[in-house]
């Protein structure tokens, strides 16, 4: 091989090595891919505490809107494992945490759904969507009120208004009630959340 060539080679190596290394050092940017960055943002998440203030899933909705629906009567003996959110069919479905978009896709009850991986690796459910954000992918990055979709009816939800069944799963613990969480969000914007230490119940 060409010495000149090699020495060129060599050095390019060197550069790209270099901004990998400082690009991982960066913080993922919201809607991108996580990619080379993955193992270290994965033991970041399984490090932090999920927050006991998410932010409200569904664009537009408020706290005192919502209902706490955990629980309730379903078909063939199933209890109701979340959380629906009604709005307009097309109202942008929000993240309700920082983590990693790790499942689109569709099952029968859920039709269009996302799954991201959220902090304390716990799992966050958004479905019946009518259609996915056309911009996530799965093994994005997405911030608090990252946009990854859009209220529907698909799955189960056919014969029922648009809305976002949004579950909470958290690791060794399995479903929980997402009401506790959104009850006292008073905005779905994550620089409002993250900066709310004064809230007050009213
Ligand atoms: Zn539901």
């Amino acid at each position: 091989m060409d010495r000149r060539y090699c020495s060129i080679l060599l050095r390019c190596i060197g550069i790209t090595g270099l901004i990998g290394l400082v690009s991982a050092c960066q913080p993922p940017v919201s809607g991108e891919a996580v990619g080379i960055q993955y193992p270290m943002v994965y033991m970041q998440l399984s490090q932090q505490e999920l927050p006991l203030q998410l932010g409200i899933p569904v664009e537009g909705v408020t706290a005192r809107q919502i209902q706490d629906t955990w629980g309730a009567a379903r078909s063939e003996g199933r209890t109701h494992q979340g959380v629906d959110i009604f709005a307009k069919r097309g109202t942008p479905v929000l993240s309700s945490t920082v983590g990693i978009v790790s499942q689109i896709g569709t099952n029968n009850l859920g039709g269009k759904v996302v799954w991201v991986l959220g902090p304390n690796l716990s799992r966050h459910y958004y479905a019946h969507l009518d259609n996915y954000a056309e911009n996530i992918a799965e093994g994005d990055w997405v911030d608090v009120g990252e946009v990854i979709g859009y209220v529907g009816n698909t799955g189960n939800a056919q014969s029922t208004p648009p809305h976002l069944h949004y579950g909470i799963y958290l690791s060794g613990q399995g479903a929980v009630n997402p009401y506790p969480y959104l009850k006292f969000t008073q905005t779905s914007k994550s620089t409002d959340i993250h900066n709310s230490n004064d809230f007050s119940e009213s």
